[in-house]
């Protein structure tokens, strides 16, 4: 008689944090990298100027946009988007394989479109979380009280962030970050599970 082999679900390598603007992953994102030695931290390539407070290398690794593009050509993404008009982010192969070859997790800090297609690349090696607000106008609250965003910028934002929470049901969980301090610790729950720590 014919053995059949049963499928063994693949313990996950890959951990995208993904929300709509404001919702908070990258508070999530830094609290689990310094709770978690385990894991690193995905750096990826955009074509937006550097902040003040970023370090090439670290924060992202910042590009022109002809370089981005050669490597656009050259294959060199495993994703890549225009996240805001003109401005380009993505994940570099390279930056993958650097970090699994130090034996790591590899996390990101992603945008919604940017985690479908790391989902679809990695499936079961990806886990995708999806970081949601307690609702809608919280969130666009949030988005107000940034006082960086021009109105213009704001109302893109808003539109945004409304079609970025219709994406909910595309991953594989949802973490929802009313209090900041609660959600950190489900995150931490959740990434000790996902990945036996
Ligand atoms: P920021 O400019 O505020 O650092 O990031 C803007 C948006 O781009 C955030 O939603 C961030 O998660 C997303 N992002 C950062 N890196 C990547 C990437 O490699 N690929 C994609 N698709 N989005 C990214």
């Amino acid at each position: 008689m014919q053995q059949l082999e049963k499928a063994q679900p693949a313990q996950p390598k890959l951990i995208a944090l993904t929300a709509p603007s404001g919702a908070g992953k990258t508070t999530i994102a830094r609290h689990l990298l310094k709770t978690y030695d385990e894991l690193a931290f995905s750096v990826s390539a955009t074509t937006r100027d550097r902040r003040e407070h970023e370090t090439d290398g670290k924060d992202y690794y910042f590009l022109t946009k002809e370089v981005f593009e050669q490597k656009i050509a050259d294959e060199e993404f495993v994703e890549w988007e225009e996240v805001y008009e003109g401005q380009f982010y993505g994940t570099l192969k390279s930056e993958i394989k650097r970090i699994l070859d130090e034996g790591k997790y590899v996390i990101f800090d992603i945008d919604v479109r940017g985690a479908t297609s790391i989902k679809e690349v990695y499936g079961n090696e990806a886990k995708v979380i999806f970081i949601k607000p307690p609702s809608p106008e919280v969130l666009f609250e949030r988005l107000r009280k940034r006082k960086t965003e021009t109105k213009k910028s704001l109302e893109k934002r808003i539109a945004r962030a409304r079609r970025e929470l219709t994406y909910e049901d595309k991953f594989d969980a949802i973490l929802v970050n009313d209090e900041l301090e609660v959600a950190l610790n489900d995150a931490e729950n959740l990434i000790k599970t996902t990945l036996n720590l």
